[in-house]
């Protein structure tokens, strides 16, 4: 932890511990990535996958954000879960079950084996089992593609996982108030309208975990 991220609002809602940032890093598919153009901040939301002590992207060579980060120029990934809604007694103490985390830095592009062993890393993250059976990628496609990594060195970790925090007076009011959780799951898979008759949907789907959250 830094001076600029250490938490200062509600600060007993953070966790300094790597493995609950790695715990989030790892079920989370979305990354919002920050960076500053011409003076004018944009949060992009991006798929991510951690590799050990480094946060993984990648995305078109041609995009802005991608140019941008690949520049080393300052970023700030933030990873959003969110795990439930607090009902309280009152609009203000309402609030949200959630596991956060800010990283920021500077990403270093990679290249050669390095960028085919992270978009592997990136893939199989994303879908589970199906790396091994996907076409390899075409020099045209990987040059289309940029990958950065991002060091996970300067980063916060912040968990909202308590119970509605009413006022004492509000504690009697007839209202009901507790947690409602939220679960991320996957849905039945649908086949591709232009699926060739007689594929069956592969083992591995029915290993995928029923949420990631
Ligand atoms: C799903 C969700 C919903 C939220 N809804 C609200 C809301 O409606 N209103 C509201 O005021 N706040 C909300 N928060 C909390 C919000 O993210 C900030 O923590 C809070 O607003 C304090 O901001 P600040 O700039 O004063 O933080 P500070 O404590 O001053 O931030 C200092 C440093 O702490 C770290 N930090 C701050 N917030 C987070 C975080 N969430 N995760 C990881 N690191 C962090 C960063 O490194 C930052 O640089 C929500 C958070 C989540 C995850």
């Amino acid at each position: 932890m830094t001076e600029r991220t250490r938490i200062r609002r509600l600060p007993q809602k953070a966790v300094d511990d790597r493995a609950v940032l790695y715990s989030i890093l790892d079920s989370a598919l979305v990354a919002h990535v920050a960076i500053v153009d011409d003076g004018q901040p944009y949060a992009l939301p991006i798929g991510c996958a951690r590799d050990g002590d480094q946060l993984l992207l990648h995305g078109s060579s041609a995009s802005r954000l991608f140019k941008t980060l690949s520049s080393g120029a300052p970023c700030c990934a933030t990873i959003t879960l969110l795990d439930g809604m607090v009902l309280a007694r009152s609009a203000f103490e309402s609030s949200m079950h959630y596991r956060s985390a800010m990283i920021l830095g500077t990403a270093t592009e990679l290249s050669g084996s390095d960028k085919q062993r992270a978009l592997d890393i990136l893939t199989e993250s994303f879908l589970p089992g199906r790396r091994a059976e996907l076409r390899a990628s075409t020099e045209q496609e990987l040059k289309a593609t940029s990958v950065v990594a991002l060091p996970l060195a300067e980063f916060s970790v912040k968990v909202s996982a308590g119970e509605p925090d009413d006022l004492p007076q509000d504690k009697d009011l007839p209202i009901w108030a507790g947690i409602v959780p939220m679960v991320h799951t996957f849905g039945t898979p649908r086949p591709a309208a232009d699926l060739a008759p007689g594929i069956a949907p592969p083992a591995y789907l029915d290993k995928w975990p029923s949420g990631r959250a």
